[in-house]
């Protein structure tokens, strides 16, 4: 782990400045290439061709590194891109256990995967324990997401390395719900944590990122996802991570305002009766309670669902009255963001909405979720 505090780290980009001017912000070097000297030497050691070398980008994995305490990390240019990256590694007639009920995304590309690959797909609740405790056999990658969207279960990490280990198989966390800031995977025995960095990471909703980080830089597994980023070319363009590192400096502060409002906004949902569940981790009444306060410190992120006491109708109405949320899609952003889910994922309950929590005043999003729900 970092030997700096997060918001240090991240404010002060690590010490990061343009050398050659003194400048506090690192420039974007746009060139693809670089040039040799008259004896043929790079005018650089580390820049050759920009697929590979990018300054930019490697200073946001070396700090995101930091923050999430692992040996190596690596950007993609999205969430699913990271993600593929992951499980692509999980070779024809191999095995992956996929915790269910995930983001969809991440879901619809591993069956579609598995299905091309002969790989055998098992979907099982890890957040539940006796489900989780009846996977045997050998497997290669068990995959695991929390809190998970849209349902925000708590699954425990340990007991999933465990299993994991049982299987022969890798664990991977993707803890984009959590971000770096309050929960850091690879201490609770994760092999490998993933982000969409386009979440809370970047945290400004306008650049599309992925992260893998690794418990273990020397594994072969990691120096095939490696080799596969630059062959393949899966890389990061340099004005995406410049936006990237703009965005991180203020990472730890965004997502500590945005967890201690979206804890205000939950206590609020709860107590509000036209009301009937709120999916948050952070209540003493969630089922995963004991889980994430064990795994997570100072909150419990942005993202919470609620669902609507009068079922469809009522939420379908209340999302339109809403004038602060912004319906749309995804989380993470200063802007909170509202979404009903069924509509484009039908096995979503139609009464829920999925909140995530910006950086507003948190009694002016209260308001505005109070006044929609009462009509
Ligand atoms: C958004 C998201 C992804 C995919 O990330 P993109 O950057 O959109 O490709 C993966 N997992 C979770 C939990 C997400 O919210």
């Amino acid at each position: 782990m970092t030997d700096k505090n997060l918001d240090t780290l991240f404010a002060q980009l690590g010490g990061a400045i343009d050398a050659p001017t003194g400048g506090v912000v690192p420039v974007i070097q746009p060139a693809t290439t670089f040039v040799r000297d008259t004896n043929n030497v790079p005018t650089s050691p580390h820049h050759l061709y920009s697929r590979d070398d990018d300054d930019l980008v490697r200073l946001a994995e070396d700090l995101l590194c930091q923050a999430e305490g692992g040996e190596a990390a690596l950007l993609f240019p999205s969430g699913m891109a990271a993600v593929a990256a992951l499980l692509r590694t999980v070779p024809t007639g191999g095995r992956i256990v996929l915790q269910s009920d995930i983001y969809w995304g991440t879901t619809k590309w591993t069956r579609d995967y598995c299905a091309r690959r002969n790989v055998t797909l098992d979907e099982v609740d890890l957040a539940n324990t006796e489900a989780r405790d009846a996977v045997t056999g050998k497997a290669d990658v068990v995959w695991a997401e929390t809190p998970s969207n849209p349902y925000l279960k708590s699954v425990d990490i340990a007991a999933c390395a465990a299993l994991a280990k049982s299987l022969g198989a890798v664990l991977c966390v993707d803890s984009t719900a959590a971000t770096p800031v309050i929960s850091n995977p690879l201490k609770h025995g994760a092999d490998y944590v993933m982000h969409s960095a386009t979440k809370g990471i970047n945290g400004h909703s306008d650049v599309l990122a992925g992260l893998l980080v690794t418990a273990e830089a020397a594994s072969k597994r990691w120096t095939d996802i490696r080799a596969d980023r630059h062959d393949a070319g899966a890389v990061l363009s340099p004005f995406a991570a410049w936006l990237l590192i703009r965005g991180m400096r203020t990472m730890p502060l965004r997502v500590e305002r945005m967890c201690a409002s979206a804890m205000t906004v939950a206590e609020a949902m709860e107590a509000h009766g036209a009301v009937s569940h709120v999916l948050y981790p952070g209540l003493a009444s969630d089922p995963g309670y004991d889980i994430a306060k064990r795994q997570m410190s100072g909150g419990f992120g942005s993202l919470l669902s609620i669902r609507v006491a009068g079922g469809r109708q009522a939420a379908l109405a209340a999302i339109g009255r809403l004038k602060l949320f912004k319906r749309a899609t995804s989380l993470g952003g200063v802007e909170s963001l509202v979404e009903h889910r069924h509509t484009i994922e039908d096995t979503v309950p139609d009464d829920l909405l999925r909140l995530s929590v910006g950086i507003e005043n948190a009694d002016d999003l209260i308001g505005d979720l109070v006044q929609a729900l009462e009509g």
